[in-house]
């Protein structure tokens, strides 16, 4: 699929929502800053730290260590980085092992030979000797000269200009070497700030070695919204919601946009399949289809999958085409007609149609959702409507972008759920599975039906109590379906389909 590249689009599917709070006031960073879960995810921990507090973060990991190892920040540091930021398992390594195999693993000298050769003498009077740097062969006294305590000296020209290739063009900065041939030791952060002469070069290196922190702390992820320059912290990683404050959603584990209730494994599963057959889902994400009674065309306009064929008057299900007489139609389960087995061509057949049945409900609820931005819009209107006319306050008529906030999220957790069926094999936990997502189903398109429809004509005064009706019934309903998904995870009811 083509992806979209600006805003808040959802990197893997074009669907576009934005979360916010549940009381419909969009997201405040002290809200958020510890994280409000309310959803499945009662008690999962976590943090939204800016850049300044990331650095904070880093010197904080870095100065707890070196109070209990008691060897320099720099090379702290540089250990830390070696154990990918795991603090338990440096100190268990410190203790346990050899050190000097442990700092000639992490490329740093061992700091008890550093102190143990204390300049001499004899060195400090060799201070005005000339000396040739190994790299552009100048001679130059040996106090303009300048190392690493494997004691290989530069002149500080060559160490800026060296420093500054790695670090502009290679972007290095935790693997940056001794320049000396064959030489391992890694170049600490004091000695990189001390030789870099240009600011712009100080800016990036602290930038990356700012990224390099994140990027390797499995309890640290970057934001992925687009421009988001804020990490998530937590204490564990797992498939659990964490919310920037940017107001971007998102799963811990994967980063995905959060996709509840299918796992991410399942869900990176399914994103392979989706884009072997991205062919016939253009055909399937089309927002045109004739009318099954009398072949007029008809586009769909709205999340609402109950279609009335304006010219003839026939009332349809937009999935199954099937007649609905204005109710939802229940046509969320596969059924294998026959689920015969008499050659390889019908079963490859029903593969096929199998396929078809879930990723065609998928990409319905994502077109659905599209539209969703344009019932944000409606019911604003009709908030502003409703306060001129009714004296209601603005807090009172937010239930009705409470509603529409509902509506999406229960549509998101719905588009999952058939990524998920794809590849659960079917068994009695399933089957109560099915049933979860056709009530969960009939009470959004009723919500769905109720506000892109009926809102248009209802009397002001029962609007409120409809809405809340329906859009607590879609909340009870969805708990019901996720608790159980999560509970079917635990017990381990769910077996899956092998995939080639
Ligand atoms: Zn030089
Ligand atoms: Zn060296
Ligand atoms: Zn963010
Ligand atoms: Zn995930
Ligand atoms: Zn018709
Ligand atoms: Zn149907």
């Amino acid at each position: 699929m083509t992806m979209e590249s600006d805003d808040d689009y959802c990197e893997d599917f074009d669907i576009c929502i934005e979360y916010e709070d549940e009381d419909g006031e969009e997201v405040e960073m002290e809200k958020i800053e510890t994280g409000p879960n309310k959803d499945s995810d009662n008690n999962y921990p976590y943090e939204v730290l800016s850049t300044d507090k990331i650095v904070k973060d880093m010197l904080e990991s870095i100065n707890s260590i070196g109070a209990i190892i008691k060897i320099p920040a720099t090379t702290t540091r540089i250990l830390l980085q070696h154990f990918k930021w795991d603090r338990e398992k440096l100190l268990d390594k410190f203790y346990s092992e050899d050190l000097s195999q442990l700092f000639k693993d992490a490329h740093v000298v061992d700091p008890a030979r550093q102190s143990s050769s204390p300049e001499t003498v004899g060195e400090l009077a060799a201070a005005d000797m000339e000396e040739d740097c190994a790299i552009c062969l100048m001679p130059l006294a040996r106090k303009m000269m300048t190392g690493l305590e494997c004691d290989h000296r530069f002149c500080e020209d060559c160490w800026n200009e060296y420093l500054s290739t790695k670090i502009m063009q290679e972007g290095e900065c935790q693997t940056i070497r001794c320049p000396a041939h064959k030489c391992d030791i890694l170049v600490d952060d004091e000695t990189v700030m001390r030789l870099i002469k240009q600011s712009k070069v100080k800016v990036k290196y602290e930038h990356l070695i700012t990224n390099s922190f994140v990027q390797f702390n499995r309890l640290l992820k970057w934001c992925p919204s687009p421009g988001c320059t804020n990490a998530i912290k937590v204490q564990y990683s797992d498939f659990k919601l964490v919310k920037c404050s940017c107001g971007y959603a998102f799963c811990y584990k994967c980063t995905s946009k959060w996709h509840e209730p299918i796992n991410c494994e399942l869900l990176k599963k399914w994103m392979i399949r989706f884009e072997e057959d991205s062919a016939t889902l253009t055909w399937i994400g089309q927002n045109s289809k004739d009318c099954p009674n009398c072949a007029t065309p008809i586009e769909k306009n709205g999340g609402c999958n109950l279609i009335h064929c304006s010219t003839c008057a026939f009332s349809f299900c937009w999935m199954c085409l099937r007649k609905t007489n204005n109710h939802y139609c229940k046509c969320n389960r596969f059924e294998n007609e026959g689920e015969n087995r008499e050659g390889s061509k019908k079963e490859n057949k029903s593969a096929f149609r199998k396929y078809f049945h879930y990723s065609e409900r998928f990409m319905n609820h994502a077109n659905s959702l599209k539209f969703e931005s344009n019932l944000y819009d409606f019911v604003k209107e009709k908030m502003f409507e409703m306060q001129r006319i009714t004296n209601l306050t603005w807090t009172e008529v937010l239930f009705l972008r409470n509603a529409v906030d509902i509506l999406c999220r229960c549509r998101t957790i719905l588009m999952y759920t058939y990524a998920l069926a794809y590849f659960v094999v079917k068994n009695n936990q399933f089957n109560i599975f099915e049933d979860n997502q056709q009530d969960l189903e009939q009470a959004t398109e009723s919500l769905s039906q109720f506000l892109e429809q009926d809102l248009k004509n209802e009397d002001l005064g029962e609007i409120k109590q409809k809405v809340m009706n329906k859009s607590s019934y879609c909340e009870n309903r969805r708990k019901v379906l996720v608790d159980h998904v999560y509970e079917g995870y635990e017990k381990d009811w769910w077996s899956y389909l092998s995939m080639h």
